[in-house]
């Protein structure tokens, strides 16, 4: 049976039927089977990327998706497209995809991104508070009302498919991917998985096909990823059966019978063997038992994991029940291998025949076949102020209160002075998944539609008589009332985001510096913090008159001040409803702070929330971060993975480059060691790439790298610590080279 390897498959829950699944539907999915060739059978469980597809490629290669991975343009237009060029795009596959030719099967592709936050990749969307942020909110029925308005503005966008929610519990917050996931407390992500579904797709039971304006949801990433061993991303999460079943499993249930039409496969393992190869998880639980009738998409090259397999040939994912690859750049050739394994009955025609039956069945029930598309929405659903006004409501909500010595709310007729770097920074309070990948390289001129922080805060204000401000730097002439500290972490997506320890940006003590130059000076503070995760920031929370986690809140800033700035005669406008649903902790140390693990003490725990309605004086916080060399002098694994960013930074001379072992670079993991108290974050650029890495001695890391997108010569530039320590390299396309990046910064 496909269960063999779980010990207790009676543990998983079990389902009767799928909401899916249609008499009628099924009959037709049968007519087109017997239809259609082998060729055009392998095309539907192949999606490739927009940037490396064309139309005409689909003459050849039927296949049957195309993805806009993070940061990707439009065709022939640039980065940055508003949703226009988007539903052309859309228009262009399917003119080929569904024009009559003797001999071929017309189908619709699927076309999917992610909208993490909002429809995220198009210009002008409205961008929502990122996950973490939402489970501070604690409120289902906001989710499922965020969901439809992201389903109306990916829709309008020509795009009926997102890669969302991720329903990840993340267990260790130095995990890149936190601000995904909506909670460490597998009772909140379970009670808003079904909510965000329904609020994308419908209520899938009911409408048949799914009404225009709604999009086809991704439960992902299936399974474990928030558990992986020191939060490392893509790494293997080692944990029993039941451990797996109530924390990491626990919003799958409500997705699958919210009608989740698709769920993605996760890059993580699972007690050492990858979530991609594991057909008694994917096969056995989810589609046997759980009666999922979706289709199981892989992540990104996720099959490549798998041991013997590559981008380009795996047999292994789809026997063990993933049906349709992500292949962005090696579809061509997956298309071409996987045709031969099924001809040389390697993958079973039975398995190919399922595959593309549940792909069918979510394209035939989203109305793809028909006319209008589900996609020919109101383009001016994209930005529209009523969206905007459930961002700023669900900024609001998600606002948690850590501090207040008195000094909030602020009088709106006050003279505020609004510092630091991330005042007036869209990009910066958006996080990473916006118009590119990492959140990284645009300004406030990209986001048309959005409000910064400051933006809203000085339109309170002045509303109110009082006068604000703008000093990144905190230099004033006339003397404030108050000064508003917005400070965090600079935007980051998926390993990027991996932390050595929890301390706040170790190298980045600039906020700080302002908190004591305003105390110095007897100004009273308020520290407004954006992250993707709580961090370890005692020294700024002391200094500090009034300190909020206000998240990575997205495009609606303006939800802050109508916390944070009150009427005239101090009285708030609205109260701080926020509570955490990550706890905070009290050593940078303190890695696995989720309750039940040894040791559970955090600083804040878990729903901890101040509000003006019943405030608290904070103590003095202990400033020894509990950090000693020894604590961080670890390794940490990753699997091979993929790396999409640009990301422009000067290159160091001191970097050593070294001759590649092109077996070793195939062969899987990468590991590496350092030692000294400095978080080491790894950022690349260049043009996409692909890479494996090595261990090496405690004084770096060696990484191998192969550039396998355009342009082929690009500076490969890796930052760690917040800081440029290394490495430039002009690497050849499709070669595998290495490097080296010193940890000596
Ligand atoms: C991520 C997925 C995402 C995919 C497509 C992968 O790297 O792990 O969450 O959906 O890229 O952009």
């Amino acid at each position: 049976s496909a269960l063999a390897q779980v010990a207790h498959p009676e543990k998983w829950p079990a389902r009767k039927a799928s909401v899916l699944v249609d008499r009628q539907a099924e009959r037709t999915i049968d007519r087109m089977l017997a239809r259609m060739t082998l060729e055009e059978k392998i095309g539907q469980m192949i999606q490739g990327e927009i940037r490396s597809v064309t139309p005409e490629d689909l003459r050849r290669y039927p296949l049957g998706s195309i993805l806009g991975g993070g940061g990707a343009a439009p065709l022939g237009a640039t980065p940055r497209s508003g949703p226009a060029p988007w539903v052309a795009s859309r228009r262009a596959y399917d003119a080929v995809a569904l024009e009559a030719r003797p001999g071929h099967e017309p189908i619709p592709i699927i076309f999917g991104f992610d909208a993490v936050h909002g429809a995220n990749n198009i210009r002008g969307a409205t961008l929502f508070p990122h996950n973490v942020a939402l489970g501070a909110a604690r409120d289902p029925e906001l989710i499922r009302r965020i969901g439809r308005a992201t389903a109306e503005e990916s829709a309008a966008s020509g795009i009926e498919w997102t890669f969302a929610p991720t329903l990840a519990v993340p267990q260790n917050d130095r995990w890149g991917r936190t601000l995904e996931g909506y909670s460490e407390d597998p009772a909140l992500v379970a009670s808003y998985a079904g909510a965000m579904i329904e609020g994308l797709q419908g209520r899938a039971g009911l409408a048949r096909p799914i009404a225009r304006g709604f999009v086809a949801a991704t439960a992902k990433h299936f399974v474990g990823d928030g558990g992986t061993h020191d939060g490392v991303d893509q790494g293997d999460t080692r944990v029993s059966e039941d451990e797996l079943i109530r924390i990491h499993f626990a919003g799958y249930g409500p997705a699958i019978d919210a009608g989740a039409m698709t769920v993605m496969a996760s890059f993580n393992s699972w007690n050492g063997q990858k979530m991609h190869g594991n057909r008694s998880l994917l096969t056995g639980v989810l589609k046997e038992r759980m009666k999922f009738g979706g289709f199981v998409v892989g992540d990104w090259n996720g099959h490549a994991q798998l041991p013997g397999c590559t981008a380009d040939h795996c047999a292994a994912a789809f026997n063990a029940g993933v049906d349709m690859a992500m292949a962005p750049n090696d579809w061509k050739a997956l298309f071409a291998n996987t045709l031969a394994d099924v001809k040389a009955r390697v993958i079973p025609l039975a398995r190919v025949d399922d595959a593309v039956r549940r792909i069918l069945r979510i394209k035939l029930r989203l109305g793809l076949f028909g006319t209008p598309r589900p996609y020919e929405t109101k383009p001016e659903v994209v930005g529209s102020a009523q969206h905007r006004a459930l961002a700023r409501e669900a900024v609001r909500k998600s606002l948690v209160l850590l501090k207040n010595d008195g000094v909030l709310p602020i009088k709106a007729n006050a003279r505020v002075l609004v510092a630091g770097e991330a005042a007036d920074q869209i990009s910066q309070q958006s996080g990473g998944w916006t118009l590119t990948w990492q959140g990284d390289g645009n300004t406030n001129a990209d986001f048309p539609n959005a409000q910064s922080i400051w933006a809203g805060l000085a339109e309170a204000v002045r509303a109110g008589g009082g006068t604000a401000t703008l000093s990144p730097t905190g230099a004033y002439d006339t003397r404030p009332d108050v000064a508003i500290v917005v400070f965090g972490e600079t935007p980051y997506a998926e390993t990027a985001g991996d932390l050595a320890t929890l301390e706040f940006e170790p190298g980045d003590k600039r906020a700080l510096a302002l908190l004591k130059k305003f105390k110095a000076a007897g100004v009273p503070t308020v520290s407004v913090f954006l992250s993707g995760r709580p961090l370890w920031v005692n020294p700024e929370i002391n200094q500090s008159d009034a300190f909020v986690a206000a998240w990575l809140p997205g495009s609606e800033g303006g939800g802050i001040a109508d916390v944070l700035v009150g009427t005239a005669d101090g009285r708030a406008r609205h109260d701080f409803t926020g509570r955490l649903s990550y706890s905070w902790p009290r050593r940078a140390d303190q890695f696995a702070l989720n309750r039940g693990a040894p040791g559970y003490e955090p600083l804040f725990p878990l729903g901890f929330g101040l509000a003006y309605a019943h405030g608290g004086q904070t103590p003095r916080l202990s400033e020894d971060p509990g950090l000693d060399a020894a604590s961080v002098n670890r390794s940490v694994v990753f699997s091979r993975g993929q790396v999409r960013a640009p990301f422009a930074l000067q290159a160091d001379p001191a970097i050593r480059q070294e001759p590649v072992d092109t077996e070793q670079a195939q062969g899987g993991a990468l590991r590496f060691g350092w030692s000294g108290t400095a978080p080491v974050r790894l950022r690349f650029t260049g043009p996409v790439l692909d890479f494996a890495r090595e261990a090496k001695a405690d004084h770096g890391l060696s990484l191998t790298l192969r550039v396998i997108g355009q342009p082929a010569q690009a500076p490969i530039i890796a930052l760690a610590g917040g800081r440029l320590s290394g490495a430039g390299l002009v690497a050849a396309p499709g070669t595998w080279q290495t490097m080296l990046i010193p940890f000596a910064c």
